[in-house]
């Protein structure tokens, strides 16, 4: 019956895993996976999910998560086909399926400075405003001016100083069954070279100080207020340090990264002794960016 609904809806699948769906290429198998055909198709899929109460996951491009290996028994809605963007005057509106580093990439070349900071996050713009993402001592708190929102089954217009943005962290956290359709997002003119310069730049920064070569969710840990993870838990003697196929990166010690056939259960075990054992040597609790699902 659910097969059948979402059918109707979307592209269906009852083969997909999370390992192929997630830049950490781990976990298992997703029972139902639809890629809604429009947004009023969206809008029904999920109204049908909560009277039935169907557990259900909207997924951006799966660049901060960590799957488990067990079978996840409900829904994963992609929102791959809300891909279109355009420019209007000052702003640009992108659905939440487009991807942040091409968008930054096309802006800059019609000499639009906005996605500098995002051009290296390799997230979908629904996922970057879910987790106000940043990079550079910018975040997309600094840029969104407004989020259209599937809330209680109505679409609504959300305004920047509505959506609780901090550090890594939005209004949607508090609210999972919220789905961010689109976003406008200001513009400012610059010279298509200077923004292509500094996008560059910052390109050639990650491929040095980041493991971008192998799978990973980016950074494990947040911050600490005034510092940084990746101190810690150098501190603790970490960098370099292995569970199986997992391990700490000897690159950037804040990437926990899958060697091979790494499990969340491992990437969680080293996750887990490294808050442990930072709590236990500097006081600090360390939280995780990373969001665990089905774990
Ligand atoms: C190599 C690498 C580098 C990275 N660098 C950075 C960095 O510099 N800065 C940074 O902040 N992050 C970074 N990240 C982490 C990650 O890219 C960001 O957190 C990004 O915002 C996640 O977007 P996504 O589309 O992949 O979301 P997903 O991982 O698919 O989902 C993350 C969460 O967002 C929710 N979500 C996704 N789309 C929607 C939607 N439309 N509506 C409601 N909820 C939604 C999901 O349900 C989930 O809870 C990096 C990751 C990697 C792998």
């Amino acid at each position: 019956m659910i097969r059948e609904f979402l059918e109707l809806h979307g592209e269906y699948h009852d083969d997909k895993y999370f390992k192929d769906l997630t830049t950490l290429k781990m976990g298992g198998h997703i029972r139902h996976f639809v890629i809604p055909n429009s947004v009023d198709d969206l809008k029904t899929i999920i109204a049908f999910l909560k009277t039935n109460r169907i557990q259900f996951k909207v997924l951006g491009n799966g660049s901060n998560l960590v799957c488990g290996e067990g079978e996840f028994p409900g829904v994963i809605i992609s929102l791959k086909r809300l891909c279109e963007y355009r420019i209007e005057n000052d702003t640009v509106y992108a659905e939440a399926g487009v991807l942040a580093p091409a968008l930054a990439v096309t802006l800059a070349k019609k000499g639009y400075s906005c996605l500098e900071f995002a051009s290296g996050i390799p997230g979908s713009i629904g996922g970057l405003v879910y987790m106000n993402a940043g990079a550079y001592k910018r975040s997309m708190s600094d840029v969104v001016s407004e989020v259209l929102v599937l809330k209680d089954d109505q679409l609504i217009w959300l305004q920047s100083d509505e959506l609780n943005f901090s550090y890594r962290h939005s209004i949607f956290h508090d609210h999972p069954r919220w789905v961010v359709i689109a976003a406008r997002l200001r513009l400012e003119a610059k010279a298509p070279e200077e923004i292509e310069e500094l996008m560059a730049d910052r390109l050639r920064r990650r491929r040095e100080t980041q493991p971008l070569e192998l799978p990973s969710a980016g950074s494990c840990f947040r911050n600490p207020e005034g510092g940084y993870a990746w101190k810690l838990i150098d501190g603790i003697g970490f960098r370099g340090h292995r569970v199986n196929d997992v391990e700490v990166s000897e690159k950037h010690s804040n990437f926990i990264v899958n060697t091979g056939n790494g499990t969340a259960e491992d990437y969680l075990n080293i996750a887990y002794e490294i808050q442990d054992k930072v709590k236990e040597q500097y006081g600090i609790k360390l939280v995780m960016e990373v969001e665990k699902f089905n774990c």
